[in-house]
């Protein structure tokens, strides 16, 4: 067993991790004025100068397949990269990629939406949950029905990431009643001008989703994105192939974190000695950082069974609900380090805290991801004892 990075990985590595240092750290007294005044973190210009800059380093497409013009670097590289990108909360990712769903399109569906996805010009969103239907998106109600050359939909769409500013939604309907989420479900290229409608919703956090609201949108046949029925398996796979992405991030916010309390307690004098020094303090440290190792160790594993083309879904949901729920420990103790100071918007860790709460809800809650292993055991799906298996 290795678990040593190559030369060319380790070089890739320290790159992403002086550009997020010279060039995105400093950024983040901007962002944070930005959003406490109520606007948006930076500008869209600074964003697109740093991606121009970033792709002039060769870091465009991370995972993206080389005729696609991407680095195809692979799951485990991505995850390594989202690690070192989460060590900040400038609202950057690197240009050149597209959601994995829209690999499943046809070539004239690649020509309009994955390529020019991939381009940045054009923006996508993934539209599941609806108000009656988060966790238990099987039980969808928002209908396709045929009409001539085209399918009708009808319902509404909440909490959805982007959908305030893409221009084309891919989104899921029921077009078989009977058979619902076994092969009744179909997933659509909507693009904004066949007449759906969005709305931001306020959040706890910086990125607002949007409710999408779909009145007897028209769509063509030809916008069905891979076959018809099998949208929510599709669904399925693209949000179980890129999960590993959500504790990778969380474990580079959690490690940036843990370093601000180290050198915070070592400066913060209490009773006459650094806080440092007093077990409670260290306690917080050690228990931070064995978790974050934890975390880390799933987060890579599950991304390494993606990259063996391995079922990686059981090991997928053990790194996100671990590394979602470590997140916001570290986070907490993190603030109470810092006591009083912790909770004032002088420092950035309440926006941290903000931010890293969703990691526990989006993209299968903490209950769901445990209500998934729990069942991979108890079906025989998974077993226990197993290593590289
Ligand atoms: C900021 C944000 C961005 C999002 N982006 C997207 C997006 O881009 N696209 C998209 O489609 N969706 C998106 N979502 C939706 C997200 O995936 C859902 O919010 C999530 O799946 C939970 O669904 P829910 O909110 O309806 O909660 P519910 O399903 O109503 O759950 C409420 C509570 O009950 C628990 N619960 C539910 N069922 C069970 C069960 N069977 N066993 C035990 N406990 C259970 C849950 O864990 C939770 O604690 C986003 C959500 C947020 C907040």
């Amino acid at each position: 067993m290795d678990f040593s990075l190559s030369p060319e990985e380790l070089q890739i590595r320290d790159t992403i991790r002086a550009f997020v240092e010279r060039e995105i750290m400093p950024l983040e007294p901007e962002v944070l004025r930005g959003e406490r005044a109520g606007g948006p973190g930076l500008d869209p210009e600074v964003l697109s100068d740093l991606r121009l800059k970033a792709k002039k380093m060769g870091f465009w497409g991370i995972n993206t397949p080389e005729e696609y013009g991407g680095a195809a670097l692979g799951p485990v590289m991505s995850a390594i990269i989202a690690m070192e990108m989460g060590r900040t909360f400038v609202p950057f990712s690197f240009g050149g990629s597209a959601d994995n769903i829209l690999y499943a399109g046809t070539e004239e569906q690649k020509r309009r939406y994955l390529i020019p996805t991939i381009e940045g010009e054009r923006r996508s969103c993934f539209a599941i949950t609806e108000p009656g239907a988060g966790s238990d998106a099987r039980n969808i109600r928002t209908r396709a029905v045929k009409d001539g050359g085209d399918w009708v939909i009808n319902g509404e769409k909440t909490f959805i990431t982007g959908g305030n500013e893409a221009d084309f939604v891919m989104v899921f309907a029921v077009t078989d009643a009977d058979k619902g989420a076994n092969g009744g479900v179909t997933c659509f290229l909507a693009d904004r001008d066949m007449g759906w409608k969005s709305e931001p919703i306020p959040t706890m956090g910086q990125w607002g989703p949007a409710s999408l609201v779909f009145e007897d949108v028209r769509v063509p046949e030809e916008n069905i994105l891979g076959e018809l029925g099998r949208g929510f398996d599709l669904a399925m796979q693209w949000i179980g192939q890129g999960r590993y992405m959500i504790p990778a991030r969380a474990v580079g916010s959690a490690e940036r974190m843990l370093q601000m309390a180290i050198d915070y307690a070592k400066i913060r004098m209490s009773m006459g000695k650094p806080i440092a020094e007093y077990q409670a303090i260290q306690w917080m440290i050690a228990d931070s950082q064995v978790e974050i190792e934890a975390a880390k160790w799933l987060t890579l594993h599950a991304a390494w069974r993606v990259q063996q083309g391995m079922d990686a879904r059981h090991a997928s949901s053990i790194a996100k609900l671990n590394g979602a729920v470590m997140a916001n420990q570290v986070v907490d103790r993190v603030l109470q380090i810092h006591g009083g100071m912790g909770y004032t918007k002088e420092l950035p860790i309440e926006r941290w805290y903000r931010e890293l709460r969703l990691l526990r809800i989006f993209e299968g809650t903490d209950e769901i991801q445990r209500r998934t292993i729990a069942r991979n055991l108890l079906r025989g799906h998974a077993r226990l004892g197993t290593i590289g298996e």
